[in-house]
């Protein structure tokens, strides 16, 4: 299985920088992991989205440790 690959999306502050929360969102999807319809952010794909992080919304992190779970169990 090929891993999915989250990467930090979120309204822009700095063209490198999110403003605030950060979202994840795969190369091509219209939807953030936590359900947000957001074709128009970047993705930041110098950063990696780390559910640990403060940063993080609280959502997106949620889902990733439980597709991270999910395929630990496969
Ligand atoms: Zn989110």
């Amino acid at each position: 299985m090929v891993p999915e690959t989250w990467l930090v999306t979120g309204r822009p502050r700095l063209p490198w920088e999110p403003l605030a929360e950060r979202h994840a969102r795969r190369a091509g999807d219209y939807f953030t992991l936590c359900g947000l319809a957001a074709p128009d952010w970047p993705l930041f794909s110098d950063l990696d989205f780390e559910p640990d992080d403060h940063r993080s919304c609280k959502g997106c992190a949620r889902g990733a440790l439980e597709r991270r779970y999910a395929r630990s169990r496969r």
